[in-house]
C-alpha cells in the first residue's frame, strides 16, 4: 500500500507505566496507520535489535554495562528519568535495530520510517531526558561501518534541542547536525549542532516555516549527504505539556513536507524516527506523528506518478 516500509515492533513501549512520555503511542501510531488504511500489514518490517557492536560504536562500555546490568546510580537515572526496567532496555536495543533497519530501507526506497526512536538527548557516556541509547547515531555509526553511507545529515525538529546528537557527532565533518527548537527550554546548557535554530517563545507556522526553511537551505548548500535522517518531533505543537511554541497540526504537516521536499528533490534518502509529543490528548501526538508518515507518503507518490507520465 505504501511505496516505503514502516519498521515497527510491538515491544517498543518502554513499559513507563503513568509517565509524561506516552511510550504506548508508537502502538498507538502503529494501529491508527493500519485501521485509517495509510499501510497494510505488509508494509511492515520488525527489526531486530541493535547489537551491542552497534551501540558501542556510540556509546561508553561502562555505561552500556550499567545500563544492562540495571546498575545505574540514583543520579543517573534521575537524569535519565524514566524508570530502569528490563523492558526498557530492551525497547531501546529494538528501536536502534529499528533506526538501523530504516536507514537501510531509506536508502533502498528514498524513504523509510521506525514508528518509533529518535532518541536525541543519549550521550555517549549517559542517557538523559527519556533516551537511554542514540538509536539514530548508532544507525548512522552502521550504515558508516557498512559502507552504506559516508555522510549523513541529521535534522532535528523536536521543540527540545538535540543536544546528544550535538555532542555526538561534534568532531565529525561527515554528519551535519541542524536543531531547532524552543531556546527557553531544556536542554540547559545546549552544545553546539552544526546548525541550531534558537526560536523565541510561542513562534507561529508562518514565522516557523521561513526561518526552518532558510536555514535548512543553507545546510544543503554546504553538504548533499548520503542519508537525512530526519527526527520529527509532535512537541512544538501548541498543545504540548512541555513545549512552548504554538505551531498547529497542519503547520507541522507543512514542515515535515517542506523538510523531505528539498531533501527528496536533491535525491537525498529519507529516514524518519519520531520524537517527542506530550500534547494534553495523546491522540493529538499520534495524529501528528501519522502525519508525518502521510507526508512522505504523499511526496513519494508524487514522483512515482511523475515518472510514470
Ligand atoms: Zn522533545
Amino acid at each position: 500500500m505504501l511505496p516505503f516500509k514502516l519498521v515497527y515492533h510491538p515491544r517498543y513501549d518502554l513499559n513507563l507505566g503513568a509517565h509524561v512520555f506516552p511510550s504506548q503511542k508508537f502502538r498507538m501510531i502503529y494501529e491508527t496507520l493500519l485501521r485509517e488504511k495509510i499501510a497494510a500489514p505488509e508494509d511492515f518490517l520488525e527489526p531486530p535489535p541493535a547489537s551491542d557492536d552497534d551501540v558501542l560504536r556510540v556509546h561508553t562500555s561502562e555505561y552500556i554495562e550499567k545500563l544492562k546490568g540495571g546498575t545505574l546510580s540514583p543520579s543517573e537515572l534521575m537524569r535519565l528519568e524514566i524508570p530502569w526496567s528490563p523492558e526498557m532496555v530492551q525497547a531501546c536495543w529494538l528501536a536502534a535495530g529499528g533506526s538501523i533497519l530504516a536507514g537501510r530501507s531509506a536508502l533502498r526506497d528514498g524513504f523509510a520510517a521506525n514508528i518509533g526512536g529518535g532518541f536525541h538527548h543519549a550521550h555517549p557516556g549517559h542517557g538523559e531526558g527519556f533516551c537511554a541509547i542514540h538509536d539514530v547515531a548508532i544507525a548512522i555509526r552502521r550504515l558508516q561501518r557498512d559502507g552504506a553511507i559516508a555522510t549523513a545529515m541529521v535534522v532535528d525538529t523536536d521543540v527540545h534541542q538535540g543536544n546528544g546528537t550535538a555532542a555526538i557527532f561534534r568532531n565529525d565533518s561527515s554528519v551535519f547536525t541542524l536543531s531547532i527548537h524552543q531556546e527557553d527550554n531544556y536542554p540547559m546548557p545546549k552544545p553546539p549542532s552544526d546548525i541550531d535554530i534558537n526560536l523565541p517563545d510561542g513562534i507561529e507556522d508562518d514565522e516557523y516555516l521561513a526561518i526552518l526553511e532558510a536555514h535548512l537551505l543553507k545546510a544543503l548548500e554546504f553538504i548533499t549527504p548520503d542519508v537525512m535522517f530526519y527526527v520529527g518531533g509532535a512537541d512544538p505543537y501548541c498543545e504540548d505539556q512541555l513545549g512552548g511554541l504554538n505551531l498547529t497540526k497542519a503547520g507541522l504537516r507543512r514542515r515535515d513536507t517542506m523538510v523531505m521536499d528539498h531533501a527528496h528533490r536533491r535525491g537525498i534518502p529519507v529516514a524518519i524516527t519520531l520524537a517527542g509529543g506530550y500534547a494534553r490528548r495523546v491522540e493529538d501526538t499520534v495524529q501528528i506523528h501519522v502525519g508525518t508518515i502521510l507526508a512522505a507518503r504523499d511526496l513519494a507518490q508524487r514522483t512515482a506518478a511523475r515518472s510514470t507520465q
